[in-house]
């Protein structure tokens, strides 16, 4: 299976699509790349399928495709893992799996991009608290571990024959699969919208440049103009981003643009930690944030980018920013790979997040329909350690512990007034189920919320330091 590729699927801002019919070879390995040729020119057993220095292997296409599928070939010495994606789930159980198994598995890693931009902290970056820089993180550290980190796009996987085609035609063969591509957007959930207009009306929802276009156009929309947010329907990454984005926007606009106008559209009855966002603005930037909901005909939405209008149940309202968030559903190569349903996402088994449709591939993250846990980073990189000490038993025979998960939101509301919401989660029956849950509380003192903030920024250096290492 090698479906056609459509580049504007997968194409995404600040990330190179390499192409089929340019040079073959384009994986770039980011660190430690003497040791990841002697790895990919090693066959089975250990034998040196052939000796090739440096400039004639990545020169060389036809002697990479050889070094990929020759250990398969001959017959292979370590069990294989490929992960796909390497986001907050793939890059923390590609880490896992290597660091635990001590050499044992060979990790692949594949992932277009070179340096992974965190969505969280995104929103404090448009609020002017976080630096887009301190946003990114390489794969360095998980390939000095042994990892495999192939820059590349992954475009189908044969199930039956255990394998996953690269864009640049390479094909890599797995044991096990783990796929945690994220998210991509609903076609026409929001009309007169789709990703050609991303350059004028942003998203700002997955990782890359598009925070920084957003933060570009806020910070010169004319005086007193409107910022609108179209919200996204349930489910959707990270339940309160919406809510914090429009907290750091407002307390931008109240700094250098005061007469400024905030709209919310919003498909939803109610959203995540509404209490405490309502209250929020309305103690620091009063009289700045409207909301419409579905009473009133905030899920009947069009845009219209070149005319920068939005169009509310027939009624025509100019904007001066946009920021539309569509409806969401897993990262296309799970769709590519027959692993989601009608609902547009993976159903999952919850004991172990393994694929209902594959027993030997397993799917984390964003892209996964596992039941009660929200769509975050916190939650992928919990699910990711769960499926890491599966695959390691599986594989190497070491010890499987029962599931366990947890996740945790922040969001920040204004200078050092930090919210949170989280539960622990256990499998149920038939899905992921929530054990425990916490909130915080309107009301609450400024000293406890500016320790949530400073617990968020801690929380914040232990995620990232426990995916990228
Ligand atoms: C504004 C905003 C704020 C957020 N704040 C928080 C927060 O405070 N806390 C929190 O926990 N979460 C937060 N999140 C949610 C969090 O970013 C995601 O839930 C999390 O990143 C999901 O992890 P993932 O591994 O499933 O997907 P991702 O982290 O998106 O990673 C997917 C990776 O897969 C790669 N990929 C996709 N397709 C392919 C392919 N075909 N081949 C190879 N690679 C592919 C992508 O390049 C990407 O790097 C926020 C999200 C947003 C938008």
């Amino acid at each position: 299976m090698h479906p056609h590729i459509v580049p504007d699927k997968f194409a995404r801002e600040g990330m190179m699509f390499p192409s089929r019919h340019g040079r073959n070879f384009r994986r770039l390995w980011t660190i430690g790349e003497e040791r990841r040729e002697i790895r990919l020119l090693t066959g089975a057993n250990g034998r040196d399928l052939m000796t090739l220095n440096r400039r004639t292997f990545l020169g060389t296409a036809t002697a990479a495709s050889v070094a990929l599928s020759a250990p398969m070939a001959l017959g292979q010495a370590k069990p294989r893992v490929v992960v796909i994606g390497g986001g907050s789930g793939g890059g923390t159980v590609a880490r896992y799996i290597a660091k635990d198994s001590d050499g044992a598995v060979d990790v692949t890693l594949i992932e277009p991009s070179r340096k992974y931009y965190t969505c969280y902290f995104s929103n404090l970056y448009l609020g002017g608290f976080w630096e887009f820089d301190a946003l990114g993180h390489d794969y360095g550290n998980i390939a000095r571990l042994g990892v495999n980190v192939v820059h590349d796009w992954a475009v189908g996987v044969d199930r039956d024959a255990q394998t996953v085609a690269l864009a640049s035609g390479e094909s890599i063969s797995y044991d096990r699969l783990v796929v945690a591509p994220g998210i991509d957007f609903v076609e026409g959930s929001v009309p007169g919208w789709d990703v050609s207009q991303q350059s004028l009306m942003p998203h700002a929802y997955k990782s890359g440049t598009q925070a920084q276009l957003l933060k570009h156009q806020i910070e010169n929309m004319r005086e007193g103009g409107t910022f609108c947010m179209v919200a996204p329907p349930n489910p959707y990454r990270c339940p309160p981003g919406p809510g914090e984005r429009v907290s750091m926007v407002a307390h931008v606009l109240s700094q250098i643009n005061p007469t400024a106008k905030i709209l919310i559209v919003d498909p939803k009855e109610n959203y995540s930690k509404q209490a405490l966002f309502e209250e929020g603005w309305e103690r620091h930037y009063s009289g700045m944030v409207t909301r419409i909901g579905p009473d009133f005909g905030g899920d009947r939405v069009e845009v219209r980018p070149d005319a920068m209008e939005v169009v509310i149940d027939g009624v025509v309202e100019a904007v001066d920013v946009c920021n539309v968030i569509p409806a969401q559903k897993a990262g296309k190569i799970a769709e590519l790979a027959g692993l989601t349903n009608d609902s547009g996402w993976a159903p999952v088994f919850p004991s172990d997040m393994r694929s209902r449709m594959d027993e030997n591939v397993f799917v984390l993250g964003d892209a996964s329909a596992q039941g009660a846990m929200p769509k975050s980073g916190f939650s992928a990189n919990s699910q990711a350690k769960v499926v890491a000490n599966v695959i390691r038993g599986e594989l190497t025979g070491s010890r499987i512990f029962p599931a366990r998960y947890s996740n945790t939101c922040w969001s920040l509301i204004a200078t050092d007034d930090g919210v949170k919401v989280g539960a622990n989660y256990e499998a149920g029956d038939d899905q992921i189920e929530s054990v425990s849950s916490f909130i915080s509380q309107t009301g609450e003192d400024d000293e406890l919320r500016r320790q949530t903030y400073e617990e968020s920024i801690g929380w914040y250096n232990g995620i990232v330091a426990d995916i990228f290492g």
